[in-house]
């Protein structure tokens, strides 16, 4: 096997792939003939790597790469790009025969795949490109590709062909991000907070500070706009220590003014990896004498999954500032319960997508109850996000849940009219 094969899979590599498409392209274009391209990337691949080692994560790329192949044309060509990420080209396809592969593909991995005893299927998702509709060069093709397929990933699609539309809408994506830096600068980020509040007296307890960007073009941008994708350009730094600066600086006002409930600060996956991180938070409560009480730290399943063993270690720390740590998005990652109990955190946040269906549907109950008893029995308090409405609280309630948040209580809301909304609200204490 040559340099530019994939030593694990035995596929061409990323450059490999570059030459055969751009052969392929010429090829079909002297005899007007179309092409497809493939993208194809195998969901939560770092989690699963994280979970169970790098073994098996090696087992599923095999497994990936053997049933790509299984189906195909011998003229077609299955490449490995990157670490979960695949290219098939599909010479003379049209869009029909692309989507009638990428679908029978995803079937494919419908089929578990056997882990260590664990028996999972990882979600594959696709992203298809056309020549010469979309792109006549090999370069541009696998961009278009590449965005397709992260459509696909954001919007929780199994398949998206590209389109102009799209491109535009990332292209308008990362311009907005490469003007973040600029935006901190010139304070263009504001810091809003959600309350949250105890079941058992229906008083606050506590709020979450959520970052806003007012763009001076674009207006309001919600961090589902703009936090995942600072992440992935790396650009997430200088963002969590504005909202760390901004949220220390709150609760320092809130604590002049005689209110004390803890405002927790979201910490990506990428934070966590950021050796920097203990001292400057350190520094924050130094320079404003804040008490371990008054800030607290959300982190996703998902992030600590990610790399458990840094995780752990970068928990620790922070743990021995004697602030509470929170696991955000619960249910939606991998975590086990034996992970779990190691972990020194004190609680759990049921993800949304739970809790807006503990009303109308028995089997999220069922869910949601199993984790709230789960949490209890590891002694951690249980927090349930998104409630909307007063039956979905009385069901929580009923469930057990220690803490809830949502727009049942209030929406997010400037951290400055915080102070007043807490004084004339229902859910102010006696
Ligand atoms: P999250 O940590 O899960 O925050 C909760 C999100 O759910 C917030 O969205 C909030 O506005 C929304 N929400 C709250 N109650 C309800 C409800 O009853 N119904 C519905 N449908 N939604 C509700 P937001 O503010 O858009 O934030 C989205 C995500 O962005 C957050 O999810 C968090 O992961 C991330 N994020 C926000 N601020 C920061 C930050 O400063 N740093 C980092 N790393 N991530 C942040
Ligand atoms: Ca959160
Ligand atoms: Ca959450």
């Amino acid at each position: 096997m040559g340099p530019d094969h994939d030593a694990l899979t035995g596929l061409p590599n990323r450059t490999l792939l570059r030459d055969l498409l751009s052969q392929a392209i010429a090829n079909c274009s002297r005899d007007n003939r179309p092409l497809a391209l493939l993208m194809l990337s195998i969901g939560d691949f770092h989690e699963l790597k994280g979970v169970l080692g790098y073994v098996e994560g090696d087992k599923v790329v095999r497994e990936v790469a053997r049933r790509a192949v299984r189906d195909l044309l011998p003229a077609d060509i299955v490449a490995r790009m990157d670490d979960d990420l695949f290219a098939v080209v599909l010479p003379e396809a049209a869009a029909d025969r692309a989507t009638a592969v990428a679908e029978s593909l995803l079937r494919a991995f419908t089929q578990p795949i056997d882990l260590s005893g664990l028996k999972g299927s990882p979600p594959i998702k696709a992203g298809i490109a056309l020549f010469p509709g979309h792109a006549t060069d090999a370069d541009v093709l696998i961009r278009c590709g590449n965005i397709a397929l992260f459509d696909a990933e954001q919007r929780g699609e199994d398949v998206v062909i590209y389109s102009s539309q799209l491109g535009k809408r990332v292209a308008r994506t990362v311009s907005l991000i490469g003007g973040l830096p600029r935006a901190i600068e010139d304070n263009e980020l504001l810091l809003y907070c959600q309350p949250k509040v105890h079941v058992a007296d229906a008083v606050v307890c506590g709020a979450e500070a959520l970052v806003r960007w007012r763009h001076p073009q674009e207006g309001l941008i919600g961090p589902g706009e703009f936090v995942k994708f600072t992440e992935r350009f790396n650009l997430i730094s200088p963002l969590t220590h504005w909202v760390l600066d901004a949220a220390f600086r709150q609760a320092y006002a809130w604590r002049q003014a005689g209110i004390r409930i803890p405002l927790a600060v979201n910490l990506s996956a990428v934070d966590l990896r950021d050796p920097k991180l203990i001292d400057r938070i350190k520094g924050n409560f130094a320079t404003w004498g804040s008490q371990p009480e008054d800030l607290q730290f959300e982190l996703t399943e998902s992030a600590l999954m990610q790399d458990p063993a840094g995780a752990l270690e970068a928990l620790s720390k922070l743990k021995s500032l004697g602030v509470r740590l929170l696991i955000d998005d619960f249910g939606t990652g991998y975590s086990s319960l034996s992970y779990l109990q190691k972990l020194p955190v004190d609680t759990i946040k049921i993800d949304r997508s739970f809790i807006s269906a503990v009303t109308t549907s028995e089997q999220s109950a069922a869910i949601v109850r199993s984790m709230i008893d789960l949490g209890h029995a590891l002694k951690l308090e249980v927090v349930a996000e998104g409630v909307e409405d007063q039956a979905t609280w009385d069901r929580i309630a009923a469930l057990g849940c220690d803490v809830v948040q949502g727009y049942w209580v209030s929406e997010p809301m400037p951290v400055g009219e915080a102070g007043d909304w807490l004084m004339q609200s229902r859910w102010h204490g006696p």
